[in-house]
């Protein structure tokens, strides 16, 4: 087991990436925060991580809240006894309109979900990782933080933020044994992808333009990133934003 007796802390664990990310940390050992605004999604994913014999527990918790952040991780603490690994994976996907039709309020809550969010987690998980002797801090950018895509102003930014504040993080805490890094993904099949597509299934022309294996990525395979990112096998990598996009960026 990979992770063996490891605790993490998993936001946006109640649909897509985070619930996949969440059974598979679990199935390696793991004790697993499923952190979500979503409960009842939260608790599905911890009904599916007890059942196949994981640890796990939900919290409800808005990512974008500093209450909110903070609990969630003394929470995850008091339950499983301290804390080693942050998943910061919770993020929306905002309007998809073009950078002058995007309300103040629009770009304010892409800004607060996907890039404070994640600053918030990271700002109460610090500690806690200090007091281990070290542990990995893993954020869901996007590849959107590092290509044009239109339609994607505030997300775009938030997920470049997201690039630029791992690496700060990465420099300021890398004397403390704690590691940073983030995944960009590609286009992955999840309900975020359901949701852009609105309804409509996606033409061959698209999933051909958006890998260069013909296809979405499984949220699974943000999972498996997600995984090695988390456990030793990574301990000399930090800082690094891991592009697991079948190739989209390199078009
Ligand atoms: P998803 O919609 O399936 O899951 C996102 C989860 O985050 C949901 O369960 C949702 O309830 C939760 N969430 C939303 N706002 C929250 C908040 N304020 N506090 C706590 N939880 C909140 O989407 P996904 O595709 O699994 O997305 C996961 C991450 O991957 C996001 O950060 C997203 O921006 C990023 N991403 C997705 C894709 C893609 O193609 N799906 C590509 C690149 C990056």
């Amino acid at each position: 087991m990979r992770l063996k007796d490891k605790v993490a802390i998993i936001t946006g664990g109640g649909s897509g990436m985070g619930r996949a990310t969440s059974v598979l940390f679990a199935r390696e050992g793991a004790k697993v925060a499923v952190v979500d605004i979503n409960a009842a999604g939260a608790e599905d994913t911890v009904r599916r991580i007890t059942s196949a014999g994981g640890q796990a527990i939900a919290i409800r918790a808005d990512v974008s809240n500093s209450e909110d952040a903070s609990s969630m991780v003394s929470g995850a603490v008091a339950k499983f006894g301290g804390l080693d690994i942050i998943f910061n994976n919770a993020g929306i996907e905002g309007e998809g309109r073009f950078t002058a039709e995007v309300t103040e309020e629009q770009f304010d809550r892409v800004i607060a979900i996907n890039l404070r969010g994640v600053w918030l987690g990271i700002k109460y998980a610090l500690p806690e990782l200090i007091k281990r002797g070290g542990g990995s801090i893993i954020s869901t950018a996007s590849i959107a933080g590092i290509i044009a895509l239109r339609g994607s102003v505030a997300y775009s930014a938030a997920k470049a933020g997201v690039i630029g504040m791992t690496r700060v993080v990465a420099a300021e805490y890398g004397r403390y044994n704690i590691r940073a890094n983030c995944i960009c993904p590609g286009f992955i099949h999840t309900e975020m992808a359901d949701r852009i597509a609105g309804g409509r299934p996606y033409t061959e022309e698209q999933t051909h333009r958006l890998s260069l294996f013909h296809r979405f990525g499984e949220p699974e395979e943000i999972a498996q990133a997600a995984l090695f990112l988390a456990s030793d096998e990574s301990k000399f990598v930090t800082a690094q934003p891991l592009v697991v996009d079948g190739g989209w960026a390199s078009k």
